[in-house]
């Protein structure tokens, strides 16, 4: 169960981590938060008595460091959630090159090497969990989505991958937010697609919780349980 777990949240700095946060740590999780902005996670580390490490998840040993402070801490780590991730989205005809590699490196990479850091350890301790975030963005595909939808569903194969390979002792969630009020569209560089993208989150958005609430549910099912996908968007989404 949720109480006492030890879990790890990249992208803890804002909006969806910084709620998973929150609410996992009310139930009782001992958490390890990871980001790149320090203050931001030095304020959440207080507010939830975790602990924290600067971290860009784009450099693989940055996530091995972020799992060995779990272990040094705690002793062990339950749950890692990949939540860290960007969205600078774009036409293709605009051939924003470097936002594709950096989506690439950040939604993808970044994934990869947190499995990496996570998978060893929870096959020494014969348990574990990881849980993917996602988009509602890869299952409806729409102009500007390519890449980023690319990103997503990247994961969400590689998740169930993982999934049949896992055994009967790891679990392996993901999770496909909706249009969720945070500060995702700042990472989008075009513009016009900023702007579009900021007035459709401010007039449907669901509040991060919602996500959170979500997360909790999952890793609260007994261990012989694995919720293997979620999806949770505003209901006014089209
Ligand atoms: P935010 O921009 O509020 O949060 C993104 C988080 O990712 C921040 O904590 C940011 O921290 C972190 N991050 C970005 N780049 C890196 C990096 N290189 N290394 C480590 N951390 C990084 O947006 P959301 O909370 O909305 O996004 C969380 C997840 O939800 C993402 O995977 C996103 O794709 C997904 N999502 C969001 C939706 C939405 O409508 N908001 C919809 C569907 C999915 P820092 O900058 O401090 O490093």
């Amino acid at each position: 169960m949720l109480m006492s777990k030890v879990i790890i949240i990249t992208g803890a700095s804002s909006g969806i981590g910084e709620a998973t946060a929150l609410r996992l740590a009310a139930s009782g999780a001992k958490l390890v938060l990871g980001a790149r902005r320090e203050d931001r996670l030095a304020e959440l580390a207080r507010r939830t008595g975790g602990t924290f490490r600067v971290t860009d998840v784009r450099q693989r040993a940055d996530l091995d460091a972020l799992v060995a402070l779990a272990l040094e801490t705690h002793g062990r780590l339950d749950v890692l959630i990949n939540n860290a991730g960007i969205g600078p989205i774009s036409l293709m005809d605009e051939l924003r090159v470097d936002d594709w590699i950096d989506m690439v490196d950040v939604n993808i990479k970044g994934v990869l090497y947190g499995i990496a850091a996570a998978l060893p350890v929870f096959r020494a301790q014969q348990s574990g969990h990881i849980i993917n975030t996602l988009s509602t963005a890869g299952i409806k595909i729409v102009p500007t989505m390519a890449v980023y939808a690319g990103t997503k569903n990247a994961v969400r194969t590689i998740s169930e991958g993982l999934r049949q390979e896992a055994g009967p002792n790891l679990r392996v969630t993901v999770i496909s937010p909706g249009m969720v009020a945070t500060e995702f569209a700042s990472s989008i560089t075009s513009p016009a697609i900023r702007t579009q993208i900021e007035a459709g989150l401010g007039s449907i958005a669901i509040a991060p919780d919602a996500i959170a609430r979500a997360i909790a549910f999952a890793i609260d099912q007994p261990p012989d349980v694995d919720v293997g996908e979620i999806v949770v968007r505003p209901t006014a989404q089209a």
